[in-house]
């Protein structure tokens, strides 16, 4: 794979609730095709920071760009930016009305007004890739929690996202199911994805991503390549959650 281009690029990112400072100056960038893991205690302001880049929280002052255009709450530019960035969250947030299949192509239907027959086409495509294909006419309360995020990870690429954020996508999976979950995830990297992965999965971070980030209290407290990172970890912070997490 050729070396990524910054794509997404935080410059002292910063955010409060009332007086709690939850993002204390972030400044990184994610390249083209890269995959990064961020790991972290609880609270540490993993979440706030992908959610910043998908304006779900707007952040209170420095910068975020994705393509070199600035998240901010322009309607039209958020549009855009939000079909160019798919999420995945812990809890699935599948439409509980909705068919498999339909997940799948409403907002390609709606956004892209993509014809009904070619969405359900691209939609059949994708469940295949993810192993879902023959569970298309099912409703979310009839899957497992590992087949319903397999179904949330088709949905997010539906739209053809050029980044896919994910939020500790297993954590609220029964321990069989993580792996599954895990593997479409591999696979999408090895596809040459750009990735940014909240995970506890430290197998996953060792073995599909090229960079680890350690979050601590707001601020990115270290930042390495997966062998270096577990290696030789920078600072006893990490070593005691490192020690927590095996
Ligand atoms: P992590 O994902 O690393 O566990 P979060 O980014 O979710 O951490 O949260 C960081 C801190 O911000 C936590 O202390 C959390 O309670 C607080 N927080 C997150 N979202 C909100 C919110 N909407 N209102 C108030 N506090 C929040
Ligand atoms: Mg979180």
């Amino acid at each position: 794979m050729s070396a990524g281009v910054p794509y997404i690029v935080c410059k002292d990112v910063r955010k409060a609730f009332g007086s709690h400072e939850v993002l204390k100056g972030v400044s990184t960038q994610f390249c083209t095709g890269q995959v990064t893991t961020i790991i972290g205690a609880s609270g540490s302001g993993k979440s706030t920071l992908l959610r910043a880049i998908n304006r779900l929280e707007p952040h209170d002052s420095g910068s975020i760009t994705i393509g070199g255009v600035e998240v901010t709450d322009d309607a039209r530019t958020l549009q855009a930016q939000r079909c160019e960035v798919g999420m995945v969250f812990q809890q699935f947030n599948l439409f509980g009305h909705l068919t498999v299949l339909d997940n799948l192509t409403l907002a390609p239907r709606r956004i892209h007004r993509t014809p009904r027959a070619e969405a359900n086409e691209r939609a059949m495509a994708l469940l295949k890739r993810v192993g879902m294909q023959d569970h298309a006419h099912k409703y979310p309360w009839q899957l497992s929690g590992g087949q319903q995020q397999r179904v949330a990870i088709a949905r997010a690429l539906a739209m053809q996202p050029k980044v896919m954020l994910f939020d500790e996508p297993t954590s609220a999976l029964d321990p069989e199911m993580v792996q599954e979950v895990l593997d479409v995830m591999r696979e999408l990297a090895r596809g040459g994805m750009t990735m940014i992965v909240v995970t506890h999965e430290m197998g996953f971070a060792r073995e599909v991503a090229d960079r680890v980030m350690f979050f601590d209290q707001g601020c990115i407290a270290h930042d390495a390549p997966p062998a270096e990172f577990f290696a030789n970890p920078a600072n006893e912070r990490i070593r005691s959650f490192l020690r927590r997490m095996s």
